[in-house]
């Protein structure tokens, strides 16, 4: 807890604008939780290289977050802030598990097998499922309102949405009525 806090506020004090990790464990209040999970994991804190890892803002509609590293080294945290609290503390948890299952199993090495046994242990040890992919509603409704009309069918009328156009090159049915898809144009 000690060691989370003196982190935080050398970063805070050196005027970065960054957060890093140990400073989102505060924000999010998740000092107990972390600190007993590594603590059952007979660590007395975190590594310093995690509580001074940078967590960056992601604007990714379709992504949550993710632990990024660049050979040995770990790099910061991705995480997509506009989602409900509680996806974003099991994202958070879900990607500061990589950093541990990097920096504690796999020292000095590339990061491998990113959700293998390594990364499970330290996603049950923080309470969090050990699953691939979160999922969050806010997200979903923010991926569908970016939607936009890409064709039209003419039989029918039908729109069809998507995040893109669709490439130029090729024909398009409309399954439901066999009609003609004709791609609305860019102005
Ligand atoms: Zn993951
Ligand atoms: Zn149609």
């Amino acid at each position: 807890m000690q060691l989370l806090a003196r982190n935080a506020k050398n970063a805070q004090s050196l005027g970065k604008k960054i957060m890093n990790v140990a400073q989102l464990v505060c924000k999010l209040n998740l000092q107990s939780r972390v600190e007993s999970a590594l603590a059952a994991n007979g660590k007395s804190g975190l590594p310093a290289r995690a509580a001074a890892l940078p967590v960056h803002r992601s604007h990714a509609l379709k992504r949550l977050g993710s632990y990024v590293a660049r050979g040995e080294e770990p790099v910061a945290i991705r995480l997509q802030f506009a989602v409900e609290e509680e996806v974003l503390i099991d994202t958070f948890l879900h990607e500061l598990a990589h950093c541990l299952d990097h920096l504690l199993n796999q020292p000095g090495k590339r990061y491998r097998s990113a959700h293998g046994r390594g990364w499970k242990h330290w996603a049950e040890s923080f309470g969090i499922d050990p699953v691939r992919c979160g999922e969050s509603a806010t997200l979903k409704r923010l991926h569908a309102e970016r939607l936009k009309v890409v064709a039209v069918c003419k039989r029918c009328g039908f729109e069809l949405k998507r995040l893109k156009r669709l490439p130029r090159n090729r024909r398009y049915l409309h399954p439901k009525c066999g009609g003609r898809l004709v791609p609305v144009r860019e102005c």
